[in-house]
């Protein structure tokens, strides 16, 4: 759908590649809030709470610059699981890190306890934000934006 948030961020983690199986950093869009519409003649949906944005593409690109400053590792990829190119997370060896995987309970972005959780940090961009994306919310998604402070 598309999605359009006037402010959004980064949250970081570590994942271990499954290539490689060493540590790799890996990002994911955050946005405080958040309007959207699945075809451009719908009319537009506000949605109110945080959300983490997966299987970003078409992303503006000036917030591709804003991105990529803080998480270079973040790069268009032509996926085979998905069947779609996407800002996906890449390790050092090249590997792409899925954002089908990154989203499994206990994986990076989707910590299952409050030590998980703070693991994570999070990095304020410079809005706005605008990309075809599948938004996610969940309940510590509110917390964001004091990870890592
Ligand atoms: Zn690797």
């Amino acid at each position: 759908m598309r999605v359009r948030a006037s402010s959004f961020g980064l949250v970081v983690g570590t994942a271990t590649c499954h290539a490689c199986s060493t540590p790799t950093p890996v990002a994911r869009l955050w946005v405080p809030e958040y309007t959207y519409h699945f075809e451009p003649d719908d009319e537009l949906e506000i949605e109110a709470d945080p959300a983490m944005l997966s299987f970003v593409s078409d992303l503006s690109a000036a917030a591709m610059v804003r991105i990529q400053a803080h998480a270079p590792w973040l790069r268009m990829a032509p996926t085979r699981t998905s069947g779609m190119t996407y800002l996906a997370n890449h390790c050092a060896c090249g590997a792409v890190q899925g954002d089908h995987y990154l989203g499994v309970p206990g994986e990076a972005f989707f910590p299952l306890s409050q030590d998980q959780l703070q693991g994570l940090r999070f990095l304020p961009c410079e809005g706005p934000l605008e990309a075809e994306a599948s938004p996610g919310s969940s309940a510590w998604m509110v917390q964001v934006p004091s990870l890592g402070r």
